[in-house]
């Protein structure tokens, strides 16, 4: 029989992991979540939904098997838009060569090809620019008419059926959530998901028609991919829950090189607004089929624990590589060496932010100022909302943040934060009991030990959401 391994990071950062054919078994789950996972991503562009749901019930059932809260985001595809089919296999193609998109659903030759999304039609304009089969071609627009656009080819050799288009100056007139995207949700939300991640957002009006449909069951992500949500950065990073910076598509539609500096903006304003965010897409992409990574792959995710991001994500690596379990201990091993770096202090601090003038943020600030001064093993926070613990993890403190809630899905979400231990727990009556149950809790699940100190914050009188008003030390008795 295999005993059950207490639950405890030794790191700040979060890892989440992507479960698909590779993972979706039940003792596959559950050594990942031994190894290190804090969130499991059920990528709804792959897979049935009753793929999704077997494994959404592996994943919950470890919360009864280790006592802790297990987090699930339910990624929605989003307009994967396409082209149609070649008649004869194939075609070449060279620079300067015109081929026309256009609406008639009939398989396609050297000279056009069906593009069934009357929208793109619509929308493009001469001078811009069509990326197809991941950027590998490159088109750009040389007229449009209402049911064709014709197009030069600038860079790539061939195109096959129903390759990926990419349209990164255009803004399409189309809601982020297919038809598919609608159903998914709904199916999902059903489950109980605690995250829905949105895909190829454009613009504000993209979160808000997602929260009206969303109905406060789940929290958003909003993946940053496209050129225009990049524009509205701040925005969209106020308007949602989480942002992903999701590479692979952020770095199709725009030049590889963009994508390191839009990482560290993507990062730091999320950081400044207190939202959680998560680095994404090929981190570890070679350990699909290797069981160590290279180098370079060890220094991107190490990058982006250096910025404080609260999350790393792995994605094809758990999903449908190899090695999965391998890639989720490398990673946990980097992060914590990463975060055991002395400069990882002087890095994360750099990127410090001052707290709004708010009651809330004057005590998590002290918070964090008081725990290093006196050297307490964690910071103790109450919550209902969880924002409260949110600002403490704007803080990044230099010690664990202990966040005790009655409601288990905010112990859930909070998963996903950097820096949290959430523990789903009764309410308490009083402040006395307040301080000796966050002494208990700490101590049971290795926080602290006997005779070191925490410091607790908590709003008083209690169950008021967003009334953080008190912070007290306390010393761990046994
Ligand atoms: C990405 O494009 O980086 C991403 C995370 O999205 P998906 O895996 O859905 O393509």
């Amino acid at each position: 029989m295999t005993s059950t391994p207490v639950i405890r990071r030794d790191r700040q950062t979060k890892i989440v992991a992507t479960i698909g054919p590779a993972s979706g078994f039940r003792h596959m789950i559950r050594e990942l979540f031994v190894a290190g996972v804090d969130v499991f991503r059920l990528n709804f562009s792959h897979g049935s939904q009753s793929d999704h749901a077997e494994r959404y019930r592996y994943i919950r059932s470890l919360e009864g098997e280790f006592g802790r809260p297990t987090c699930v985001m339910a990624d929605l595809q989003g307009p994967k838009l396409r082209l149609g089919t070649f008649a004869d296999g194939p075609v070449k193609l060279e620079p300067g060569h015109l081929i026309r998109l256009d609406s008639d659903p009939t398989p396609g030759d050297r000279t056009r090809v069906h593009l069934p999304h009357p929208e793109i039609i619509e929308a493009v304009q001469t001078g811009q620019f069509l990326l197809l089969d991941d950027g590998k071609v490159r088109l750009k627009v040389v007229g449009a008419d209402p049911d064709h656009i014709d197009a030069e080819v600038v860079a790539g050799t061939k195109l096959s059926d129903r390759k990926g288009v990419n349209l990164p100056d255009t803004l399409l007139k189309v809601s982020p959530l297919t038809a598919k995207d609608r159903d998914d949700l709904r199916f999902a939300l059903d489950l109980g998901v605690d995250y829905v991640a949105l895909s190829f957002v454009q613009r504000p009006e993209d979160v808000a028609e997602a929260r009206r449909l969303v109905a406060g069951r789940a929290k958003i992500i909003s993946k940053m991919e496209k050129p225009s949500a990049i524009h509205h950065m701040d925005e969209l990073i106020e308007l949602s829950d989480a942002i992903m910076v999701a590479r692979g598509d952020l770095g199709v539609e725009m030049p590889p090189e963009e994508v390191p500096s839009l990482q560290k903006r993507l990062v730091r304003h999320c950081r400044r607004a207190g939202k959680p965010v998560i680095v994404a897409t090929q981190m570890l992409e070679s350990m699909i089929s290797a069981p160590t990574p290279t180098r370079a792959e060890a220094s991107d995710v190490a990058t982006a624990v250096y910025d404080g991001a609260d999350a790393v994500m792995l994605s094809a690596e758990t999903a449908a590589g190899e090695f999965p379990g391998e890639a989720v201990r490398i990673m946990d091993r980097i992060a914590q060496r990463v975060e055991r770096d002395p400069l990882y202090r002087t890095i994360v601090d750099a990127e410090h932010t001052d707290p709004d003038r708010t009651a809330a943020d004057a005590i998590t600030a002290a918070a964090r100022q008081v725990a290093h001064t006196i050297g307490a093993s964690c910071i103790v926070t109450y919550t209902t909302s969880g924002s409260t613990t949110l600002r403490a993890a704007r803080e990044r403190p230099d010690v664990k943040i202990l966040c005790l809630t009655s409601r288990l899905e905010t112990a859930r979400h909070l998963s996903l934060c950097w820096g949290v231990h959430a523990i789903h727990t009764e309410d308490v009556a009083d402040f006395p009991e307040m301080v000796k149950k966050a002494c208990r809790m700490a101590h049971r699940d290795g926080l602290a030990v006997e005779g070191q100190r925490l410091v607790v914050t908590a709003g008083v009188p209690f169950g008021t959401p967003g009334n953080t008003n008190v912070l007290r030390i306390a010393w761990v008795e046994d």
